[in-house]
């Protein structure tokens, strides 16, 4: 394998042989926007074999210009067309994000880190988030409303978000009222020890509907930075906690709490009471909705052990969207931040093997040349909805705005923006849980 830092030009190199090395589908070597034509796929990569919800947002054919330009054209359009806008844009490029996109971005960061930083530009009339759909919400929601947030590619989703559909969870919330609150309202009445029976508790990895859903209902937002803060903020309020759409985030933090595994049941929205009895969501502390991120969960500990037989002395941080074994079998388990900084804190050369998105392994590797790093899963598989997005939509974006056009506006409506800026705030106040890693094994 090349130890180039970009994701983009390793794959090439692994589909033309020029270097050793596998990807999970050959089809990562097509322009995105031939991948556009096919509407009910998130495109190559982990979420390639994910179902895509009918109502998803299609991104149309782009102009030919943008399609056939070189890629020194596109770099020389992009850099003109950012100095000519100068403060009137900010691009923001998520961590996940490839080297080619994220070179332009003015913050790179997770997806919470670059909403703040968004509103950190009052002065900005748009803000391009090169990442994905529920980011560009989050920006939208937290930025002000005359400033624009464009998402260069409609296409590029999150297969994980996509999972806790707005109707499913309503329903949802619909069946544990009549478990819990005997078919009252019960989420507004605290019961006789002041506690509500369950707390809605939503990943920021969520649509704008399900972040206004869980504000309407008393709950709140976590990220994977302060999950287990915000599970304690929840349950100060509540006897339960309802928390999607990632199970996997949800289990590792509550397990991590000492919650027992079998009061933590899976909610699969396509079964009546989510495939559980009474009794158990009675007994419930967390009910887990059936999601996941197909980027994390193809982590196992087979990988672990192997890069334990090949690097002994390895340190192993996976992302806590990996299944709890992953997450048990590692040496420590934290956000993408924490992968980030525990590597800028090793203070000796250290072997590192992370489990998360391979755009930021590939980065830190480069960026950190003193380690060694690589990525636990040695196949090649980037997070399909980002690496939807490529420079020639950025360059299509930034012109387009230099024409007075704005492209791709992501706007959340106002019913809905009010109780997911809610849901935000209350986690914005939630103290953070004392520094340090989730413990691994
Ligand atoms: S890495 Fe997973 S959670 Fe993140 S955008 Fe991709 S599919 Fe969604």
């Amino acid at each position: 394998m090349t130890t180039t830092s970009s994701v983009d030009l390793t794959i090439r190199d692994i589909s033309t042989g020029a270097a050793s090395g596998s990807t999970c589908a050959a089809t990562l070597l097509a322009a995105p926007w031939d991948i556009d034509r096919v509407p009910d796929s998130y495109g190559p990569g982990a979420s390639m074999d994910d179902p895509v919800p009918a109502d998803a947002p299609r991104q149309g054919e782009i102009p030919r210009e943008y399609r056939e330009a070189s890629e020194a054209e596109l770099d020389r359009r992009i850099r003109a067309a950012k100095a000519e806008l100068g403060e009137r844009v900010v691009v923001l490029g998520h961590f996940y994000q490839r080297d080619e996109v994220v070179q332009y971005a003015d913050y790179v960061g997770d997806s919470f880190q670059l909403a703040k930083a968004a509103t950190a530009h009052q002065e900005a009339e748009a803000i391009i988030f090169c990442g994905v759909h529920f980011m560009a919400e989050t920006a939208d929601l937290l930025s002000a409303p005359e400033q624009a947030v464009i998402l260069p590619n409609l296409a590029a989703g999150c297969s994980m978000a996509d999972m806790a559909d707005i109707d499913q969870v309503e329903e949802c919330w619909e069946q544990l009222m009549e478990v819990y609150g005997e078919g009252e309202t019960a989420d507004s009445e605290a019961g006789a020890d002041g506690l509500a029976p369950i707390i809605p508790v939503t990943y920021m990895n969520s649509s704008a509907a399900i972040k206004g859903f869980v504000g309407r209902h008393g709950g709140i937002v976590c990220t994977s930075s302060n999950a287990s803060a915000v599970l304690q903020w929840a349950f100060e309020r509540g006897r339960r906690v309802l928390f999607f759409p990632d199970q996997h985030l949800g289990r590792n933090t509550a397990k991590a709490m000492g919650i027992p595994l079998e009061q933590m049941p899976m909610w699969n929205p396509r079964r009546p009471l989510g495939g559980n009895d009474e009794q158990t969501l009675r007994e419930a502390q967390v009910v887990l909705w059936h999601g996941f991120c197909s980027v994390h969960k193809r982590f196992t500990t087979s990988q672990i052990d192997q890069a334990r037989v090949e690097h002994p002395g390895v340190r192993v941080i996976v992302h806590p969207e990996c299944p709890m074994p992953v997450v048990d079998a590692a040496d420590e388990s934290g956000s993408t931040d924490y992968i980030r900084r525990a590597i800028e804190g090793a203070t000796e050369p250290t072997t590192f093997a992370i489990g998360t998105e391979i755009n930021l392994v590939q980065r830190l590797a480069a960026q950190h040349p003193q380690h060694t790093i690589f990525c636990l899963d040695p196949v090649i598989c980037p997070c399909s909805t980002m690496y939807r997005i490529h420079p020639g939509y950025l360059a299509w974006v930034l012109e387009s705005l230099l024409e007075g056009e704005v492209i791709n506006r992501i706007s959340v409506g106002q019913d809905v923006a009010e109780p997911a800026r809610l849901a935000l705030e209350r986690m914005l106040a939630v103290k953070p849980a004392a520094p340090g890693p989730a413990a691994g094994r």
